[in-house]
């Protein structure tokens, strides 16, 4: 396995760019796997994502209700969101892993999935207090 990139951000924008960049390098069929407190800025590295692969990163929001969400872009993202889901039978019934065909797919609160995925990058986004962020990624 490659050794994991670890970055600081200090505001929402290098995070996003960070998202922007790494989006800009998967295939169809990768998931990537957000770790984080809420307001980590998970929602905001999925902007970037969307800016990377050709979608609109204005309609990337924080779905409170809506637990998946479907992005046109160059490469389509599929964005997830798990924070809702609290059993692994639930997660099971979403079927993410046919979400890969086709499409880049971003899982926010990844720690809730039942087993690993194949394909997928990590990314663990951790607060530093004020504006900063410790984000590694793991490819
Ligand atoms: P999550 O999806 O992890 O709950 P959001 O992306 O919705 O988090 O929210 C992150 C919040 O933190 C936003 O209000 C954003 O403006 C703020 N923020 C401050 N600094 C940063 C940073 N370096 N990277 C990302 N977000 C940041
Ligand atoms: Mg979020």
């Amino acid at each position: 396995m490659a050794s994991p990139e670890i970055v600081t951000t200090s505001s929402e924008q290098e995070t996003l760019a960070l998202g922007r960049r790494l989006a800009e390098t998967l295939q169809p069929g990768t998931f990537v796997l957000l770790h984080g407190d809420l307001g980590a800025g998970k929602t905001a590295f999925v902007r970037g994502m969307a800016a990377g692969l050709g979608a609109d990163p204005g309609d990337v929001s924080s779905p409170t209700f809506v637990l998946i969400q479907h992005y046109k872009g160059r490469v389509p993202l599929t964005h997830v969101d798990l924070y809702r889901l609290d059993s692994g039978a639930a997660v099971d019934d979403l079927g993410l892993e046919e979400m890969g065909n086709g499409a880049v797919v971003a899982i926010e609160w990844a720690e809730r999935l039942p087993r690993p995925l194949d394909n997928s990058v990590t990314v663990k986004i951790e607060d530093l207090g004020g504006d900063s962020r410790r984000i590694t990624v793991l490819r």
